[in-house]
């Protein structure tokens, strides 16, 4: 429950609202093994603690990646820490991305704006052990251009044979020569076998809820879909029922959930 001190190596903005940053053990000795899904909580210290899911790569636990969308005040005081300065780091916590079931399946990852950084973990693992599962689609929904997030890692992955890698914007001008639309017009083009597929769904739940309904249309099950959900937490490891609903806390029992397990709580904002 103590938050260790870890130090701020690196930071950088990936849109205007947006930056990623990394961390590095102020011992120098501590290595933070998680698993693609998971996430910390961070501690801006005088400021507050806040839940923001793991989005480096789980082979490289040597350092700590975080992507977060500056909100309010504490993932704003983040934002404007400088190299050098001390962030409280507890955890990991929560449910993973179902990748050990993936396995010999086709593999869908569908992620809304900020809900790309708890999948990246996902698109490193599967990459690194690409021979173990079937065909893998990433498709990817933002804002407008200047909202996507790892821009330039996503271009790269569009060129990579391993992968079919889809972006779409809601808007965009015309110097925008991609697809424009809501994500969900994207899973149309995705190639998978939908009795031997695998989704991780990732966004506003506005848009996971219709992502569902298109992934049923394609012949999905609902018990092959697994979803990441958002609830403001406190302690993350199920004391102080923050996040509790019935007998589910979010912060343990997820928040990485079969949507069959979950449904429930999808339209319950605040709980
Ligand atoms: C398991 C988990 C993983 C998360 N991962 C990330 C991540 O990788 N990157 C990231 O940018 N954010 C992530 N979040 C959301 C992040 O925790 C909130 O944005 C943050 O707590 C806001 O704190 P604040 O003090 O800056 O703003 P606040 O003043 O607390 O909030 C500003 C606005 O954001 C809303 N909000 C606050 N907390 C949440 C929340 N948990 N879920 C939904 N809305 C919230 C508030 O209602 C308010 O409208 C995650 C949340 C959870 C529960």
């Amino acid at each position: 429950m103590v938050p260790q001190p870890w130090c701020v190596r690196r930071l950088w903005w990936e849109t205007d609202d947006t930056f990623t940053f990394e961390l590095t053990p102020e011992n120098g000795l501590t290595i933070l093994r998680f698993l693609p899904g998971q996430f910390n909580m961070l501690y801006a210290f005088g400021v507050g603690e806040v839940p923001i899911s793991v989005s480096g790569d789980p082979a490289k636990a040597e350092r700590l990646t975080h992507t977060v969308r500056a909100v309010g005040p504490v993932t704003h005081a983040m934002g404007s820490l400088r190299r050098g300065t001390q962030l409280g780091v507890r955890g990991p916590f929560g449910t993973c991305w179902p990748v050990e079931q993936a396995a010999g399946k086709d593999i869908l990852i569908i992620a809304g704006g900020i809900g790309l950084a708890p999948l990246r973990p996902v698109v490193y693992h599967v990459l690194s052990k690409r021979q173990r599962f079937g065909r893998v689609c990433l498709l990817y929904g933002a804002r407008t251009p200047g909202d996507i997030l790892y821009a330039r890692e996503l271009s790269k992955l569009g060129k990579d044979v391993n992968l079919q890698t889809l972006v779409t914007v809601d808007r965009a001008g015309r110097d925008w020569a991609g697809y424009v639309g809501v994500v969900t017009m994207l899973i149309a083009q995705a190639q998978f076998d939908p009795a031997y597929a695998l989704a991780m769904v990732c966004g506003p739940e506005v848009m996971m809820r219709f992502t569902i309904q298109e992934l049923q249309k394609r012949g999905m099950r609902t018990d092959a879909i697994y979803i990441s959900l958002e609830r403001n937490m406190k302690c993350a490891v199920g004391f102080c029922g923050h996040c509790q609903f019935g007998p589910t806390f979010i912060c343990k029992d997820g928040p990485v959930f079969g949507y069959n397990t979950i449904q429930h709580l999808l339209t319950i904002r605040e709980i």
